[in-house]
């Protein structure tokens, strides 16, 4: 059975990166019917904070990521890597190290000189035969892993291939400070291996930790996870993903009005391919996902391409989904909503728009207060002649017994034949006196929604 998990460190908000790396474990999990994990990595006290924690679950939330188990926390767990480290201690694959950590900055040094990779020289290093130096009075040890010297470490990456490391390239790890704290890649290797966590897929950026949570897995006689280590996500201009694209929180986004699903569609794309296929459903990501279509390459962030996909998403909507999306939005912005007919507003720009706020913004031609055109344009349009053409069309307009797009529109055009004239010639007046704009959607359109009795009161002139 396959279990996965995502395990972000809560020292920020959930990025995109972060959202991404969780939309693959929470896609390999469900496409095999799995499990998915969500531990939390807040042993660094210094900068985790409860409100990244709320933050990384909010954004979880809001895309739909759900867990089966988690959410864990490691700082609650510190008796059971304790625990371990007792045992690792009297088995002999770790010890106690009373180097001080300017004696360790030293023989890092002097291996340097000599060409070698710096590291720990072992001084505490017990070996068969080995006599170790005296116990320094009241030092405080801390515990390292006696990492193998001999051989290497190997495994298969799911995306990067058969990775070897020398194990003479890594140092004999500190796994628990002077206080007795564990440190981070113990406490990884702990709970992947308690968590029984089978495929370990995170950013490439964790790839060094790999070789020495496989030697640590391995003295735990523990089963080893199947490691794919993901590239990561840039730029549109090709650089390290900055503030201004993307590299902030992904409730960014929501406040931008993005849908959930067009989110998850479009990481889904940024570093994973079906075909061609650019419109993907969570279902479908979910049948589909594989780890043989994950790229190796680099991503890169388009902000056209997500712009692209959540104006389809948002053309999906059912008309009631969308006004029950959209009403909070235009309330935020101070918009009255009650008694208009927001399926009809949202109707007029649906197809137009990419954000659920812009057809807020949209949407508040209708609900805000009226105010009226400016001087300038109300000079320069509502001229004697207009003021003819809409007298005209006033009075027919109150004749209709059926307020009616297809009704006013008739109208319209009607009162245009009469005066021999062109669309603006009435369309820009009845705009501006009933809407105070001069640009609108289909002008027939948008008197139907405002409704007979407020249009005819605008046009009195
Ligand atoms: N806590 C790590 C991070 O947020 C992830 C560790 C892992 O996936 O092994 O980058």
């Amino acid at each position: 059975i396959v279990r996965t998990r995502f395990a972000p460190s809560p020292t920020g908000y959930l990025h995109l990166g972060g959202a991404r790396t969780a939309l693959f474990s929470w896609a390999f999990a469900r496409h095999h019917k799995g499990s998915f994990v969500l531990r939390i990595e807040d042993t660094d006290l210094e900068r985790s904070t409860p409100e990244a924690v709320q933050a990384i679950l909010e954004g979880m939330q809001w895309l739909g990521l759900n867990h089966d188990e988690g959410p864990f926390y490691q700082t609650k767990r510190f008796d059971r890597y304790k625990e371990v480290i007792a045992q690792m201690l009297k088995e002999g694959t770790a010890y106690y190290c009373y180097s001080t950590p300017e004696e360790v900055e030293k023989m890092r040094e002097t291996a340097k000189a000599k060409g070698l990779k710096p590291k720990y020289d072992g001084t505490w290093r017990p070996e068969p035969g080995k006599v170790l130096p005296p116990i320094p009075e009241g030092r405080q040890p801390v515990v390292r892993f006696k990492n193998p010297q001999e051989g290497s470490v190997s495994w298969d990456d799911m995306l990067k291939g058969t990775i070897t490391i020398d194990n003479q390239e890594l140092d004999d790890l500190i796994i628990a400070r002077q206080d007795g704290s564990p440190t981070y890649n113990f406490c990884v290797v702990v709970d992947d291996w308690d968590m029984q966590i089978t495929h370990v897929i995170r950013g490439d950026d964790h790839v060094n930790n790999t070789p020495r949570q496989i030697n640590i897995l391995k003295a735990l006689n523990a089963p080893l996870p199947i490691y794919g280590h993901l590239p990561m996500i840039l730029g549109p201009d090709g650089q390290k993903l900055s503030k201004r694209h993307g590299a902030v929180s992904v409730m960014q986004y929501e406040k931008e009005g993005y849908l959930p699903d067009a989110m998850i569609n479009y990481l889904a794309r940024l570093g994973w391919s079906h075909g061609d296929d650019e419109i993907i459903s969570r279902q479908q990501l979910v049948d589909w996902f594989d780890t043989h279509h994950l790229s190796k390459s680099a991503a890169q962030w388009d902000p056209k391409k997500l712009n692209w996909v959540n104006a389809h998403y948002i053309k999906q909507l059912s008309d009631e989904a969308l006004v029950e999306l959209v009403t909070p939005r235009i309330q935020a912005k101070g918009g009255n909503t009650s008694g208009i007919d927001l399926k009809a507003v949202l109707a007029l720009y649906k197809d137009r728009e990419e954000t659920l706020e812009q057809l807020a913004t949209d949407a508040l031609l209708f609900c805000l207060p009226f105010s009226p055109a400016s001087p300038e344009l109300t000079e320069q349009f509502i001229t004697e002649e207009a003021k003819a053409i809409v007298a005209d069309f006033t009075q027919a307009a109150s004749a209709l017994s059926e307020w009616t797009s297809e009704q006013i529109a008739a109208t319209i055009k009607a009162t245009l034949a009469k005066h021999n004239a062109k669309m603006p010639a009435l369309g820009i007046p009845l705009r501006l006196l009933v809407t105070g704009q001069k640009q609108t959607p289909a002008v027939d359109q948008v008197l139907a929604i405002f409704g007979k009795e407020t249009v005819l009161n605008r046009l009195k002139v």
